[in-house]
C-alpha cells in the first residue's frame, strides 16, 4: 500500500513546528528506516499515517485515502503502529485478550481472530503465555506483546517505533527476524531507529530527519556514507562503513562480509 506524503507541515498547539513541508512516497513492499536526532520529527512523521495526528498543512494519503478524511479507526487497518514504550499500547489483563483485541475490533469473525492471534504469538515467541497478565512479564516481552497485539491486525503497512532500543539480543534478533519475514510477504515496513547497525544491516532505504525536514532519502549505503549531513543531525555512519570511508573503499560496505570483499578488492589493488 503506496504512503504519500505531501509538503507536509505540523504544529503542535503551543507553536512547535514539528514538520516543515516534508514531501515522500513509500511504496508498497517497501523496507524502511528513518534516523535523525530527538525532536527531529520522526514521530510526528509516522503519526501522521495512522491518523493519530492530521496535517497542519499538506496531504498524507496512504492506499489513496486522504487521512484528514478518515478515522484512526479506519486507518487502523492500514497502518499498524508499534509504540517504542509497550506500556503506552498495553491495557488489557492478558495476553491473548491484547492481542486479540485489534482484529476484533476490525471486525474480524472468530475464526480470523484465532489464526492471527496464534500467528501473531508464534512469530513473536509467545506461545504458552497467552493467559499471563503483559505486566507480569519483562520489558523485552512486553515488547513483544506490543508487536504481537500489531501484527495480529495483518495490516499492509507497519510501523516500528524504536523496536530495539532497550532490547536483549535475543529479542533483537526475533525482531530482525520479524521484520525480514514481514518484507517477504510483501508488507510495507517502517521502523523508526536509533540503531543504526540495525538500520543498514535490515533496510534498504533510509531516510533522515533534522529539524522536520527530510535531509537524506535513498539507498541506505549510499546514505549512510553522507558524513557531514548525518552528524547535522547526531547520527553517527555504522561503524563498517565508517572504516571502509577512512580506508577509501570506493562503495559503501553494509555488512561484514561486503567488508571482508571489499578489503581484499581494497587490498589487491595496493
Ligand atoms: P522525534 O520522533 O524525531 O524524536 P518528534 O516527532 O517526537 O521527534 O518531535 C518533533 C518536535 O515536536 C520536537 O520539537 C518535539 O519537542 C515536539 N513535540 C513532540 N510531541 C509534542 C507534543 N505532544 N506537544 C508539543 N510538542 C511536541
Amino acid at each position: 500500500m503506496k504512503i504519500e506524503v505531501r509538503d507536509l507541515r505540523f504544529s503542535y498547539p503551543g507553536g512547535v513546528e514539528a514538520l516543515c513541508g516534508v514531501c515522500l512516497t513509500v511504496e508498497a513492499g517497501e523496507l524502511v528506516a528513518i534516523v535523525g536526532q530527538n525532536g527531529s520529527g520522526k514521530t510526528t512523521l509516522v503519526k501522521h499515517w495512522n491518523g493519530l495526528l492530521k496535517p497542519t498543512a499538506g496531504e498524507v494519503i496512504v492506499g489513496g485515502w486522504n487521512t484528514a478524511d478518515h478515522s484512526v479507526a479506519q486507518l487502523a487497518a492500514r497502518v499498524g503502529y508499534i509504540f517504542q514504550n509497550p506500556d503506552e499500547q498495553l491495557f488489557c489483563a492478558t495476553v491473548c485478550g491484547e492481542v486479540a483485541f485489534g482484529p476484533q475490533n476490525l471486525g474480524f469473525d472468530e475464526v480470523e481472530v484465532d489464526q492471527q492471534v496464534k500467528s501473531a504469538l508464534a512469530m513473536t515467541g509467545l506461545g504458552g503465555l497467552e493467559q499471563t497478565n503483559p505486566y507480569d512479564l519483562s520489558t523485552s516481552r512486553r515488547k513483544m506483546v506490543a508487536v504481537a497485539s500489531v501484527l495480529a491486525m495483518n495490516t499492509p503497512v507497519i510501523v516500528f517505533d524504536e523496536p530495539t532500543t532497550g532490547q536483549d539480543h535475543v529479542t533483537i534478533e526475533r525482531i530482525r527476524e520479524i521484520v525480514q519475514r514481514l518484507h517477504g510477504e510483501g508488507k510495507t515496513v517502517i521502523a523508526i531507529t536509533h540503531d543504526i547497525d540495525f538500520c543498514v544491516e535490515n533496510f534498504e532505504r533510509v531516510i533522515v530527519m533534522g529539524n522536520g525536514r527530510v535531509l537524506l532519502d535513498g539507498e541506505a549505503g549510499e546514505v549512510l556514507t553522507q558524513e557531514a549531513v548525518l552528524a547535522s543531525t547526531a547520527v553517527d555512519p555504522p561503524q563498517l562503513i565508517r572504516l571502509g570511508l577512512r580506508l577509501g573503499f570506493n562503495q559503501p560496505v553494509r555488512n561484514v562480509d561486503e567488508f571482508i570483499a571489499a578489503y581484499q578488492r581494497w587490498k589487491s589493488r595496493r
